[in-house]
């Protein structure tokens, strides 16, 4: 069958899993994860049936072209967490999971990256709501809200009426950057700039902020996916 050669299946991965999985990964690369008795005909007869999906999804990720460092969801993967690196586990569980691995379900892998970015907001929504409170007890500054963006260059910012906005990216960044940033978006509630006075009122809450500001700086552009 000619027909069954115009959609090129880049890689077959074969395990104990029971249903067949088709991915167009990021760089655009064909992969289907079958069963180890799945007939290869068996395999291309479903790929070739799916060939406007396969097609559709690979001028997209060909347009979007492959971020630098962008992640290709494959077993021992590492990814950051609070500071630390952990290495990517492709299950069967229900949701992602962190424990001595960063458990993947292996359903979310045709939506890989949307469905760990939403991972990692719910998390930061988290991590930084229980930051954001310890620093407004000791400071006493009251904000109105906290949300999380998907800001790129932004780690935080403060609206006039103390609504509070961080990036999600800062979940992957170490405890005392993400708390140098709750400090520094609470203390533009008293100060809306940053004069001397905002700067001495960060210092008296966090001393350490200099130093954290220089690790974001320097180590900003790797707190990606
Ligand atoms: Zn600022």
């Amino acid at each position: 069958m000619r027909l069954m050669n115009e959609v090129k299946i880049d890689k077959i991965i074969r395990s104990k899993r029971k249903t067949i999985a088709l991915i167009v990964s990021a760089d655009a690369m064909v992969v289907v994860r079958a069963p180890f008795r799945t007939p290869l005909r068996y395999i291309e007869k479903l790929v070739f049936q799916k060939r406007f999906w396969v097609a559709k999804k690979k001028k997209q990720a060909l347009r979007n072209g492959v971020p630098v460092n962008a992640k290709k969801f494959v077993d021992g993967e590492e990814f950051l967490y609070l500071g630390e690196k952990y290495k990517l586990k492709i299950e069967n569980c229900e949701d992602v999971k962190l424990a001595d691995y960063l458990y993947f379900p292996e359903t979310y892998l045709s939506n890989g990256q949307t469905k760990m970015i939403e991972w990692y907001r719910q998390k930061a929504l988290e991590k930084i709501t229980e930051r954001v409170n310890l620093y407004n007890q000791i400071s006493g500054w009251k904000f109105k809200s906290i949300s999380i963006t998907c800001a790129n260059k932004r780690w935080g910012s403060c609206s006039p009426n103390g609504m509070l906005n961080f990036s999600w990216r800062l979940i992957m960044a170490p405890i005392a950057a993400i708390d140098y940033v709750a400090v520094h978006e609470l203390a533009h509630i008293p100060e809306k700039n940053h004069s001397s006075r905002f700067w001495n009122k960060v210092r008296a809450i966090f001393p350490d902020y200099k130093n954290q500001r220089k690790w974001l700086r320097e180590n900003g552009s790797s707190l990606s996916i």
